[in-house]
């Protein structure tokens, strides 16, 4: 992002005589009050309001003014004497000057005082920082509790009163599928295509420019006025071709499920699998298979019973009628089944 920098003109901050109190006084004509003679005070400077802006021409700007120690006049940076008391000025002090300002363009500025730009204004920030209100807490300590008992867990003596074992399969059919991708991205084999225009992405787009008007106190009884431009950017949509299309894809058709009980039971699926195998259109093939353990587990002292999922391994090494040394939950009554094994 760079900025544009136009030069609008060196203009005459203005002054108040604080001896007479005569006002709007010219800084860089005006050394001395026009109406008691007394020296210009550097402090008393302020940007004047936009019809009240007088123009310096060729006002040759050699720094900012000196301030002279014995009388507090200013003076130029070149001068060796003060020309109000006459001490000498030697290593003279900077005026302080007042801080830049700034307006957007077609906003006017009026007359400002504003502050001194070496004397930073401290950011007293008053971070006084919220507290979230009591019944936050409130809130926050019953959910911990509830879920504090909805976990807890007691010792239990559990039976293994029956295994149990499902399989799940998809069985996928080879058929003409409608899909949908850009132009350029459409296979060779689509069948069908039909496209429209549509929006693909969006392109930064140079859109003008935010301009505003800066002052910059000179420190010599004058200012600059400057234009300053940052450029815009808009976001233009950019327009591409969205086509569906057909094309021979494997997709699923249908689920297989078969389950049986006991561990001994041959686990396998009673249905036919797929009709007609190869890659012809309406071809089948199987797709991915699961199967779950699961163990019928019963509370001994309440007799409550659950059906608890597990590895094959431990599905394996458990025995209908076996009792094991387990959990239930505290809150519910019901088999802990992380503690079945
Ligand atoms: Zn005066
Ligand atoms: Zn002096």
């Amino acid at each position: 992002m760079t900025t544009r920098e136009e030069e609008l003109g060196t203009f005459e901050m203005l002054w108040d005589c604080g001896a007479c109190g005569t006002g709007k006084l010219l800084g860089v004509t005006h050394r001395h009050c026009p109406n008691c003679g007394s020296a210009q005070e550097a402090s008393r400077r302020y940007f004047p309001s936009d019809e009240e802006k007088v123009a310096v021409a060729d006002h040759p700007y050699t720094g900012v003014d000196q301030q002279c120690a014995a009388c507090g006049a200013p003076s130029a940076s070149a001068a060796v004497h003060c020309p109000n008391c006459g001490a000498p000025l030697g290593e003279g002090k900077a005026v302080a000057m007042k801080a830049h300002e700034r307006v957007a363009e077609g906003q006017p500025f009026s007359a400002s005082h504003g502050a001194a730009s070496p004397q930073s204004a401290p950011s007293e920030m008053h971070a006084e920082r919220k507290r979230p209100p009591f019944h936050i807490f409130a809130i926050l300590a019953v959910i911990a509790l509830a879920l504090f008992f909805a976990c807890r867990k007691k010792p239990a003596t559990l039976e293994v009163v029956a295994h149990h074992w499902s399989l799940e399969r998809t069985i996928e059919t080879f058929a003409l599928t409608t899909m949908s991708a850009w132009s350029d991205e459409v296979p060779p084999a689509a069948q069908a295509v039909s496209c429209h225009r549509e929006t693909r992405s969006t392109r930064q787009v140079p859109d003008g420019e935010t301009c505003e008007r800066v002052r910059k106190d000179l420190g010599n009884g004058a200012f600059k006025e400057l234009r300053e431009c940052t450029p815009k950017f808009r976001d233009d949509p950019v327009e591409g071709d969205r086509c569906t299309y057909q094309v021979p894809a494997w997709t699923m058709a249908r689920r297989d499920r078969s389950d049986g009980e006991g561990i001994a039971s041959p686990r396998r699926f009673t249905s036919p699998g797929p009709t007609r195998l190869g890659t012809c259109l309406g071809c089948e093939r199987e797709g991915t298979t699961t199967t779950v353990f699961e163990v019928d587990v019963r509370i001994v002292d309440t007799g409550k019973s659950e059906r608890c999922a597990m590895p094959e391994a431990q599905w394996l090494a458990l025995r209908d009628g076996q009792e094991i040394q387990g959990k239930m939950r505290a809150l519910t009554g019901g088999v802990d089944c992380s503690s079945v094994h």
